[in-house]
């Protein structure tokens, strides 16, 4: 199929894309991204950035701008023609640093460090950059655009900030392009599924001299971590554990009374995700077999994987964007908020701004000059897409 190569190539020779194009201004949207990852924002905690993203985005003209309950930033930029799906352009507000993280940043070389600063600070600060670039040249494509910076994307956020946007906009949708900053020349055009366990162990506890032989929470708990380590998920389709957070005990001198651990779950295959959740609960089933001991287990998350064919027109788009830019496009599984909005039925793909690493590490980085192609990458896609009627096909001249 050649009607998507061929649409991206008409939008980027439109004089509404050069008009765009030549005001990409990759320093300022680097400087809009420190910016905005020097306010702490973790999960749930994100109603500063929430504000300052509203601002911006009031100060571009959209409308429609509003912050919900769950610090969700949206603004509406109006199409040409109200009877189109409109086009959803988000990026996550949240991090995974806790408010008290030290939040310097420093270059070197050609890289820009600072924790929460490709993963998404550079993601919010494009897609204020994309609002402000289509109010500024007063680019009216058919379709609406909504512009969210949403929350709960990070931990234990359970992709709730878009499952609301979803909620409020989903019947007003035609297809979803998610920023994350850091993943330029990725086309996520799939979700992996996500399960995450809470297991708490609990006992009687007692004294560690006295009481010795009796049964500890924190003793229960490291002899189900033990099994869990045991087992060896499938390879095929690719199927990972991860023990992310361990709690317990009160004294070092005290049989624990309660432990806790967060099991992080995930496959590219819902159905493999499900059976190997179950041989974990064994696990947890063998341990709890204990005198004295108790096991209780809660959900803490549920990602749905969601997919959309790679040959989908949306996921299309996102590669012949990249072709014409000069980077090669990697299709690819992930775990971001368009697990939510395909597994709702809406075309969605997540693409990035520039490169980077250390992710959710506080050496994180990102490179500074993929920032400009990468801008540019996104401003067409964001143009072809909403050029596009994804129930109908191409209406680009
Ligand atoms: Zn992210």
């Amino acid at each position: 199929m050649k009607m998507v190569p061929l649409h991206v190539s008409s939008c980027a020779q439109s004089a509404h894309f050069h008009s765009l194009a030549q005001a990409i201004d990759a320093q300022q949207v680097i400087q809009t991204a420190v910016a905005i990852q020097q306010i702490p924002a973790p999960t749930f905690e994100e109603q500063r950035r929430a504000e300052h993203v509203r601002d911006r985005f009031i100060a571009a003209g959209l409308r429609d701008v509003g912050v919900d309950a769950l610090h969700n930033a949206v603004g509406r930029w109006p199409g040409a023609d109200p009877a189109r799906p409109a086009l959803l352009v988000s990026a996550h507000t949240d991090t995974v640093f806790p408010a008290t993280t030290d939040l310097t940043v420093r270059e070197e070389s050609g890289r820009l460090y600072g924790p929460g600063l490709g993963d998404n600070s550079l993601g919010v600060a494009a897609l204020i950059a994309l609002a402000e670039l289509f109010a500024m040249h007063d680019i009216h494509p058919p379709a609406d655009i909504w512009f969210a910076a949403n929350s709960r994307e990070e931990g234990l956020g359970n992709l709730d900030g878009i499952r609301a946007i979803w909620n409020a906009l989903g019947a007003r949708l035609g297809a979803a392009i998610v920023i994350e900053g850091m993943a330029l020349g990725r086309v996520y055009h799939a979700g992996i599924a996500v399960r995450r366990l809470r297991v708490i162990c609990r006992a009687p506890g007692g004294h560690s001299w006295l009481h010795f032989g009796q049964p500890s929470a924190v003793h229960g708990l490291i002899d189900l971590g033990a099994r869990i380590m045991a087992l060896t998920p499938p390879r095929e389709p690719r199927t990972t554990f991860n023990i992310g957070l361990i709690h317990g005990g009160h004294s070092v001198n005290s049989l624990a009374c309660e432990a806790d651990l967060y099991l992080d779950l995930r496959s590219e295959d819902p159905a493999c995700l499900q059976a190997f959740e179950r041989t974990v609960r064994e696990c947890i089933d063998a341990a709890a077999q204990a005198p004295m001991l108790t096991f209780t287990t809660t959900v803490v998350g549920d990602r749905p994987a969601g997919h959309m064919d790679h040959a989908h027109p949306l996921a299309q788009m996102a590669g012949a964007v990249l072709d014409l830019a000069g980077i090669p496009a990697v299709y690819e599984r992930g775990s971001t908020d368009a697990n939510a909005l395909l597994a709702s039925g809406l075309p969605t793909v997540t693409v990035g701004v520039s490169r980077g690493a250390h992710s959710h590490r506080q050496d994180e980085y990102i490179e500074t000059p993929p920032v400009a192609p990468g801008l540019w990458q996104l401003a067409l896609l964001v143009l072809s897409a909403a050029e596009w009627d994804f129930q109908g096909g191409p209406s680009c001249e």
